[in-house]
């Protein structure tokens, strides 16, 4: 039977760091400070977003050692929790997403797809690389200015301006246009976690011989090609652009599924 603890556990998460931010605007806690783009945890260690680092080091602004320190941590710490568990578990906007598809399955509008043949799933890894060029060209972090995480963010912490339209741009866009067409299709960001996410440690694991397949757990991944085994072979998920967001582990009634560490000697893991 699917159940949603993950769904509960990445929620309290993602509000509960936005809180933390608001608190330290609002009440002048010390605890999370900053943006998702470079913060400080309790005043002193320093978190900073790679890909944003590395616009700034394209735009040809030198960067303190605290900064790249900051970027080093967070890379290593993706590397153990899964890279793109920032964008299920940390990411605001994967709020926006996630309601946009589950709104799609309720009303059957993925019957009703739009069929956008032109728009691939490796636009991100393009759109990213595109980042970094103008960001060098005109000397200004390209997705920083544009990037609907940052929108959220502030819109959440202070306040919503005009920039609430790209958020809602982008739920019309997910829900009426292509399933999970942000977040699966677009994001530069998302596509930098995705890198981390090749090498990350902790992955889904799934078990052949207890799976039924039912196909629920494909029914319910924003990123469902990254679960070719199911009905093949009992392997993990190494796929970068897998978000860690356990759906499919709530979904499976067959415990088919479950969440374990990465074994690098063994192929089959
Ligand atoms: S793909 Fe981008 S917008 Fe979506 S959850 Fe990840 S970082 Fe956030
Ligand atoms: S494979 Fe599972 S954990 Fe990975 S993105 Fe899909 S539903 Fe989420």
């Amino acid at each position: 039977m699917s159940n949603i603890k993950y769904l509960l556990l990445r929620r309290t998460t993602q509000i509960g760091l936005l809180f933390l931010y608001f608190a330290a605007n609002a009440y002048g806690w010390h605890i999370l400070e900053g943006t998702f783009g470079a913060s400080k945890l309790f005043g002193f260690i320093p978190l900073a977003d790679p890909y944003t680092t590395l616009q700034v080091l394209a735009t040809g602004f030198v960067l303190g050692a605290d900064v790249l320190l900051g970027a080093l941590i967070i890379i290593l710490f993706y590397m153990i929790v899964g890279g793109r568990a920032f964008c299920s578990w940390v990411c605001p906007i994967n709020m926006v997403t996630d309601l946009a598809n589950w709104l799609r399955r309720k009303l059957n509008l993925d019957k009703e797809e739009v069929n956008y043949r032109f728009l691939k799933r490796n636009a991100r890894y393009w759109l990213m690389v595109l980042g970094l060029i103008v960001s060098a060209v005109v000397g200004v972090s390209a997705f920083e200015v544009l990037s609907p995480i940052t929108i959220m963010q502030r819109g959440l912490v202070c306040g919503f301006g005009a920039g609430i339209s790209v958020v809602i741009a982008i739920f019309l866009f997910d829900l009426f246009g292509v399933k999970n067409g942000w977040c699966g299709h677009l994001c530069p960001l998302g596509a930098s976690y995705s890198l981390i996410g090749k090498v990350s440690l902790i992955r889904v694991k799934h078990d052949h011989e207890a799976c039924t397949n039912c196909m629920e757990c494909k029914v319910v991944c924003p990123e469902n090609q990254v679960l070719h085994m199911i009905n093949k072979e009992s392997i993990s998920v190494t796929d970068g652009e897998c978000t860690n967001c356990g759906r499919c582990i709530d979904v499976c009634g067959d415990d088919a599924l479950g969440f374990g560490i990465r074994s690098f000697v063994n192929k089959k893991d």
